[in-house]
């Protein structure tokens, strides 16, 4: 598509915005942006059409849902919201304040808990928030280290979290690649921390959450979990609850969830106005209305029977991917999955992971790297987007042997430069599979 100057008129007729012309409908969406600037409508129609042309098995993405992605282009997108419903420092939200109170009445209904927040406006600021209603700078927090699994706002130094508190790391053991419990506790009784973090950007099984509570109240520390990944499980019922346990809960609203990019805490009624405040005003500024009335859509489609479907049947695809994975010499840590998410060792292949997952990616199967917690570093994936496409055991069984030719450079088809032998006939093989399970109707070819 040629680049194309930004709000050019047709006919020398004023521009749209300006006075004298009639206001623009908002409801077009795609083609409001289309009619005005056509070089960014480029950029997200060849966006849309990336996701729909590959196999998307990043961990922590999803397609979320029509409905979703209309209240994120709305005009709740304009209104100014400092605050909470019924207590704005702005005029005018009498219907965002409804739209918050629902998305606070969901969430508090699907996860069971006693308060929730909806403002975050990403994860990584629900953790923040999480922090700094229990804790003060210099304080120390126990958390899964970073080469384990850990996440960032688990105490790196190149974030807030390392910089502002005083981390210790646990781990997972070498033989099981399970999260090693007796060190958990001879670390907490040995460094008293203030909080104790449960939660990993990779670690595949469930979280014990009631060892967890056991061993941060022997040493009177809080319990954070952050259920970043597993918070559309838990929704759907196909994980267990951090909420009985955890004195605060963090989790991203766009990752299992499948709603609008974002961040959600839940916590007990006791701690409900210290999370609030430290959401507003420490941490952050305004609500983002259209996000949090995003939030709301998704964890309605969240409490419907085709989310709990959808959420179990994510898990028996992990497992089974996982499985047919194994079968094609992949060794995968803790030899499977209980979420939908699962890291792989590629060494075993004589690759590092780098190019691993330059070799996927040349066939069309897009995935990330990953520290693995004993070795050199591997690969990451998840199910939960293909689940969304429709995709059931048969067709991850197909992923796994196409995976599996693509890493060795096996396959049909001839090699141009840079490619492996099979690359060209494994990528016509991806996009003949994703062609069967289109995320979105397509754009017309026009587009
Ligand atoms: C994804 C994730 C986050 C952060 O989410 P962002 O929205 O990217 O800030 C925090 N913690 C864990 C464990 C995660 O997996």
């Amino acid at each position: 598509m040629p680049a194309t100057r930004a709000s050019t008129s047709d006919s020398g007729a004023p521009p749209a915005g300006a006075p004298g012309r009639p206001r623009p409908g908002w409801e077009g969406g795609f083609e409001a942006l289309l009619r005005q600037d056509p070089e960014l409508a480029g950029i997200v129609a060849g966006e849309a059409r990336r996701q729909a042309d590959a196999l998307q098995l990043i961990a922590a993405e999803n397609f979320t849902s029509p409905a979703v992605l209309a209240a994120l282009g709305s005009p709740l997108a304009n209104k100014y919201a400092e605050g909470y419903p019924g207590a704005r420092h702005h005029g005018g939200c009498e219907l965002v304040d409804l739209a918050e109170r629902i998305a606070v009445d969901r969430a508090k209904a699907l996860f069971g808990a006693e308060h929730a927040n909806v403002q975050p406006h990403s994860g990584s600021s629900a953790v923040l928030a999480a922090y700094a209603a229990l804790l003060c700078p210099g304080d120390t927090v126990l958390a899964m280290a970073l080469p384990q699994g850990g996440h960032l706002t688990h105490g790196s130094p190149a974030n807030f979290s390392g910089r502002w508190f005083d981390f210790v790391g646990y781990g997972v053991r070498r033989d099981t690649g399970l999260i090693d419990y007796a060190q958990v506790r001879a670390l907490a009784r040995e460094h008293r921390p203030k909080a104790v973090v449960c939660g990993s950007v990779s670690y595949p099984r469930h979280p014990d959450y009631a060892a967890f509570r056991d061993i941060a109240d022997e040493v009177g520390a809080y319990l954070v979990a952050d259920a970043a990944h597993p918070i559309g499980l838990i929704a759907g019922g196909a994980a267990p609850s951090p909420v009985p346990y955890a004195d605060v809960v963090c989790a991203t609203t766009h990752k299992v969830l499948r709603g609008p990019r974002g961040g959600l805490l839940l916590c007990r009624a006791d701690l409900a106005g210290r999370i609030d405040r430290a959401v507003f005003p420490f941490t952050q500024g305004g609500g983002q209305m259209h996000t949090v009335a995003a939030k709301a859509v998704a964890f309605g489609e969240a409490a419907g029977p085709a989310f709990t479907a959808y959420a179990h049947q994510v898990v028996a695809n992990a497992r089974t991917l996982a499985a047919a994975l194994a079968a094609e010499g992949l060794t995968v840590t803790t030899g499977g999955t209980d979420t939908h998410m699962m890291t792989l060792d590629v060494s075993g292949l004589a690759l590092d992971a780098v190019t691993a997952r330059g070799r996927l990616a040349a066939c069309g199967v897009v995935l990330d790297t990953c520290g693995l917690p004993h070795g050199a570093p591997g690969l990451r994936l998840g199910a939960a987007a293909v689940t969304t496409q429709g995709m059931r055991e048969p067709e991850m069984a197909r992923i796994a042997v196409l995976m599996g030719a693509a890493l060795r450079g096996e396959g049909p088809g001839g090699a141009g430069a840079g490619e492996t032998r099979g690359t060209r006939g494994i990528r016509s093989a991806v996009a003949e599979l994703v062609a069967a399970f289109p995320p979105y109707r397509p754009y017309p070819d026009h587009i």
